[in-house]
């Protein structure tokens, strides 16, 4: 099957009787230019340890193979899994049947180059914050494809109004985020009822030195912060500051700065 020919996508779908899941956010890539983008986004190597999440049908696993990567691919539905598993037989391949979200707790993903995933929209925000947050993870690049409001919030600055929020501060203190590519619902089956875009996550190491006590107090003051971000921050943390700022126009340093004062030697 060509992965990126919709109608032979679409085909291969009624003659298993397989309908796409919704809540599992199977949306198909099914655009060549795209998957080409992605790929060069990525800047994909030979020898190049990549995870990629959601693998679907295989369309960026192939792409991956193809340009040489040592891909290891986790996907939770276990019709595609298995699917994968029989068409996709490849040396530089290791098939995970099994919830990321699982498999990042354990430390199956720790130790990548890249992510390089189509990621599904319900579960992208969560998946990605989830490697940037377990030090052992937290790969040199991330290259995904997600819904195009997730990926204005990751790199949302102060300045971005309402798009500043929890998972751009976080994501911010280990990598650059930049929104590359967009990519319209039409290059996808079923289409999406969302604009989807092409955000790269480049790790910085400008914090690597933070020491995690820091860091938990970093996650614990943003948390906070932002289940009030209409309010200050001097009215939020009484007492402790007198800032007269929303947690949204802080600076990624500025919130360091915070963390580093109130975190006990
Ligand atoms: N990468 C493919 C599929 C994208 S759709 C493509 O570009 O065509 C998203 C995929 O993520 C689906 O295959 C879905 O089954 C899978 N998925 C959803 N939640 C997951 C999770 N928690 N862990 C692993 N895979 C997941």
């Amino acid at each position: 099957m060509n992965l990126t020919s919709p109608s032979q996508v679409k085909a291969w779908c009624i003659e298993r009787g397989f309908h796409p899941n919704k809540t599992l956010g199977q949306n198909f890539l099914v655009d060549a230019n795209t998957l080409e983008a992605i790929l060069d986004i990525a800047a994909v190597r030979e020898g190049m340890r990549v995870l990629e999440i959601g693998p679907g049908l295989g369309v960026l696993t192939q792409g991956l193979l193809a340009r040489g990567a040592n891909v290891t691919a986790i996907e939770k539905d276990s019709a595609l899994a298995a699917r994968l598993a029989e068409e996709l037989r490849h040396p530089n391949l290791s098939l995970i049947a099994a919830d990321a979200l699982d498999e990042i707790k354990k430390g199956t993903c720790d130790g990548y180059d890249a992510l390089v995933s189509n990621l599904p929209y319900q579960a992208g925000t969560r998946i990605l914050l989830d490697l940037v947050l377990r030090p052992g993870a937290r790969p040199e690049t991330m290259t995904v494809l997600m819904q195009t409001e997730v990926c204005e919030r990751l790199a949302a600055m102060p300045g971005d109004g309402k798009k500043r929020g929890l998972a751009g501060v976080l994501a911010q203190l280990d990598y650059d985020v930049e929104c590359v590519r967009e990519v319209p619902p039409s290059c996808f089956w079923p289409k999406p009822e969302v604009g989807s875009t092409v955000a790269k996550l480049v790790r910085h190491h400008r914090n690597d030195n933070v020491p995690a006590a820091v860091r938990e107090t970093f996650r614990a003051l943003a948390i906070r912060a932002f289940e009030h971000r209409r309010k200050q921050m001097g009215s939020i943390f009484k007492g402790v500051m007198h800032s007269t700022l929303r947690p949204e126009q802080l600076t990624n340093e500025e919130w360091l700065a915070l963390a580093e004062g109130l975190t006990e030697k």
